[in-house]
């Protein structure tokens, strides 16, 4: 499968001089199950990038490749200075423990929506490279990350109120 097509949608936008735009709540895009990453060239790294740009542009803490346009599974998180780039994440185990807390999201602007997630998970996926990694995250890292990922499925925080 090749990516680059979906990839060169974004370079239509000259980044950051013409920041790249968000979608929101109704677009298309925001409800498709994502491709997974096939392709990890150098486009692919700069995508990825310019992604971690938009997303601290837009004052978020995480954001989901969909979110900007483009129906691939690559999320990026940033908590306390901590960049996470990951391509093709899958939560492969996590905690029984549910924590109800209100979650926001760029593509819904100006509402929270109390959302239950799992305080711990474990995360396998690719690196902007291609290579493997497996980690574990809690707290609200493991929180963004669920968020994140829930949006390579097509699914928003409205869907999931508690
Ligand atoms: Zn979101």
């Amino acid at each position: 499968m090749d990516n680059s097509q979906e990839i060169d949608k974004l370079f239509t936008n000259d980044f950051p001089e013409k920041p790249l735009s968000l979608c929101f709540l109704g677009d298309e895009v925001l409800r498709k199950k994502c491709d997974p990453v096939a392709d990890f060239s150098d486009k692919f790294n700069k995508f990825m990038n310019n992604m971690h740009k938009a997303m601290k542009k837009f004052g978020g803490i995480g954001l989901a490749a969909p979110q900007i346009g483009v129906s691939l599974r690559a999320i990026v998180v940033e908590i306390n200075k901590r960049v996470i780039l990951l391509a093709n994440p899958e939560i492969i185990n996590c905690s029984d423990g549910i924590i109800c807390e209100e979650e926001g999201c760029l593509s819904i602007p100006g509402q929270v929506f109390s959302v239950e997630r799992t305080g711990f998970i474990e995360i396998k996926a690719r690196t902007v490279t291609g290579g493997r990694i497996h980690f574990e995250a809690d707290g609200l890292f493991a929180r963004a990350l669920q968020h994140e990922i829930d949006h390579l499925d097509g699914v928003l925080i409205c869907d999931k109120e508690w």
